[in-house]
């Protein structure tokens, strides 16, 4: 198993301690995990101690700990981006969808805002800065794909007709999708995305990925192993981790 989608400072509630990290890495270890990444928002950049992450793992070495960024995808500001992400050697970088335009449609207190959406023209909205930054090329992985669902606002049209650009970007572009579990813990309560987008990308030959996206080291590995069997289910055999930014394939059945 493996866990690509951990932020260390959680909603910067916490700082970078080895004792933090280690949290996360006891917690990675006794559940058998082959990889954990760390993937704070970039947007905490001020607070984030990538070093402090590569010392610490020392003290584990049966267990391969990347450093990832999980980067909001913004419209116009790819340059800005692209900076920020040659700053420092990471592992692996998350392309992510939290705003449309200035607004910032995953935060509790919007919910109401998604409801005064047509909810196809939402959907759109949405998949379009999706394809968007998956066609970037600043991005190794496209994380929570259909995060507008997140209050449960659901299209009129077939969701896969919806996302279908921006899933040819994701493939043509050799990015990896992310199973991202925490998508249950919302008010959709499903997993990100859901299982018939899933099975379109593994159609699709599209690679995958995993995260739990934790906020806090009890949820590393959080229902990881369920996504396993989706995939397992799918016929997919590979699964992907991440080194400098390339990709590492591992066999299903071993993780
Ligand atoms: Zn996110
Ligand atoms: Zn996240």
């Amino acid at each position: 198993m493996l866990d690509l989608h951990v932020h260390l400072l959680g909603h910067l509630d916490r700082e970078a301690t080895p004792e933090n990290i280690g949290e996360f890495l006891d917690r990675a270890q006794a559940l058998g995990l082959k990889q954990i990444g760390f993937a704070d928002h970039d947007t905490y950049w001020e607070n984030l101690n990538f070093e402090l992450i590569r010392k610490r793992a020392k003290d584990y070495p049966q267990l391969q700990v990347r450093v990832g960024l999980e980067v909001d995808y913004r419209e116009g500001k790819e340059e800005e981006i692209n900076k920020m992400i040659n700053s420092y050697p990471f592992d692996y970088i998350i392309g992510s969808v939290h705003q449309i335009g200035d607004w910032c449609f995953d935060f509790s207190e919007e919910e109401p805002k998604h409801w005064q959406w047509e909810a196809d023209d939402l959907y759109r909205a949405y998949f379009r800065l999706v394809e968007k930054a998956a066609a970037s090329g600043l991005f190794d992985i496209i994380g929570h794909l259909d995060l507008i669902k997140i209050y449960k606002v659901r299209p009129r049209t077939d969701v896969r007709v919806l996302a279908a650009r921006a899933l040819e970007a994701v493939k043509d572009c050799d990015l990896v999708l992310e199973i991202n579990t925490n998508g249950r813990y919302k008010p959709v309560q499903e997993f990100y995305p859901e299982y018939k987008l899933v099975e379109l990308a593994s159609r699709m030959e599209i690679l995958f990925t995993l995260g739990s996206d934790a906020h806090a080291a009890p949820y590393v590995g959080r229902d990881i192993k369920e996504a396993c069997q989706w995939l397992n289910e799918l016929g997919v055999k590979k699964i992907v981790g991440f080194k400098e930014r390339r990709m590492e394939k591992f066999d299903l059945q071993d993780v």
